[in-house]
């Protein structure tokens, strides 16, 4: 293993940021790709909105992220709550799925996850909580190497 993190936030939408800021940082060493680097800001934030919003329906819990990465470039992420959990997540993963139409949600974010990552796995328990594990392949980029944004 080349690196690893763990990060625990407070469920707090302004913790997104946070969150992207940690795995921006966290993959920069392998000079991953602009794209690459968009990808997968995108699905962690994505990953860490639903966290927030539908883990904690009524406020306060946390977050945790955590990443690893292989020397070939292998990115593995885990982002984390204790929150209400999953009744059905196969049903939950379908596109267009979302249980909260009052905030006209598109059910579009693991669909995003799915595409912008190479797997994405969902574990997920009534009143214990959510985990969704991503994998991306990233590889070292001929490109200048992209700023923090
Ligand atoms: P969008 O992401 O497009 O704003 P959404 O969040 O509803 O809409 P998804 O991200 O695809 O869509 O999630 C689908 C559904 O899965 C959610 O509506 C919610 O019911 C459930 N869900 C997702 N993540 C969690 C979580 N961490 N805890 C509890 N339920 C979750
Ligand atoms: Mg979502």
């Amino acid at each position: 293993m080349r690196n690893s993190m763990k990060l625990t936030f407070a469920a707090l939408p302004e913790n997104e940021a946070l969150a992207r800021m940690a795995i921006s940082a966290f993959i920069l060493p392998v000079n991953p790709t602009l794209e690459q680097l968009a990808d997968v800001k995108t699905a962690v934030s994505e990953a860490v909105t639903n966290c927030v919003i539908h883990g904690y329906p009524m406020g306060g819990g946390e977050v945790s992220l955590s990443a690893q990465l292989e020397e070939d470039g292998l990115l593995t992420l885990e982002v984390r709550d204790a929150g209400v959990g999953i009744a059905n997540v196969e049903q939950a993963m379908q596109p267009f799925y979302s249980t909260d139409r009052a905030h006209e949600r598109s059910g579009m974010g693991f669909m995003v996850m799915q595409s912008f990552m190479d797997s994405v796995e969902v574990r997920s328990a009534l009143r214990i909580g959510t985990s969704v594990r991503m994998e991306k392949q990233l590889r070292q980029s001929q490109e200048q190497p992209a700023k923090m944004a």
